[in-house]
């Protein structure tokens, strides 16, 4: 019997991240996280930019603080590129400290 993989978790409630999910970086928080309750007061502010296209805008610490914990080395003045894949989806892009396109998912070829 092999051992699991044991997916990298959010650092505050110990959510698990969603692997594969096909807008990258998404993490399961409990309803209580403040990096949850962050990231979706981002994904609301993000929305009313929506109207511009891709938007490229500095990451939050909050953004941060999950892309390390899913084994990204970036920056501190990392900037967060969005998407909108459709209305309500947002996909975010970073760069990871070599400045290429960073990995946050195991399913993205490598
Ligand atoms: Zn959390």
């Amino acid at each position: 019997m092999s051992a699991p993989t044991l997916l990298p978790a959010c650092p505050t409630c110990n959510g698990p991240r969603l692997l594969g999910h096909p807008l990258g970086l998404v993490f399961w928080h409990d309803p209580a996280c403040a990096l949850g309750v962050s990231e979706d007061a981002r994904q609301a502010a993000d929305a009313e930019l929506r109207g511009a296209g891709a938007v490229r805008r500095p990451s939050t610490l909050s953004e941060k603080h999950l892309l390390r914990a899913a084994g990204v080395n970036v920056f501190d003045d990392v900037e967060t590129e969005v998407q909108w894949v459709s209305n309500g989806a947002r996909r975010r892009t970073w760069r990871d400290c070599h400045g290429d396109p960073a990995v946050v998912d195991a399913a993205d070829p490598a």
